[in-house]
């Protein structure tokens, strides 16, 4: 099964937020607050896209994704 760019995206997205959260329960070391500081604009926008990627993949149970269809 292959994967389509935008599918790609939001797994990494999602995945890296995982990471993320799993670095701040084991070493508490958040690495978007790091990289990007606490509370900026920027960290604000990487942690809404990690949500809406979060949210793709939980439909994407029981969605297959549009651009699978259009190639089939
Ligand atoms: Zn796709």
């Amino acid at each position: 099964m292959k994967k389509c760019i935008v599918c790609k995206i939001i797994t990494l997205l999602g995945g890296l937020g995982a990471l993320n959260w799993g670095l701040v329960a084991l070493f508490d070391v958040n690495l978007v607050s790091k990289a990007l500081g606490e509370a900026t604009t920027a960290s604000t926008v990487v942690y809404t896209l990690i949500g809406v990627a979060g949210l793709l993949l939980i439909v994407s149970i029981f969605k297959c994704c549009p651009c699978v269809k259009k190639s089939a």
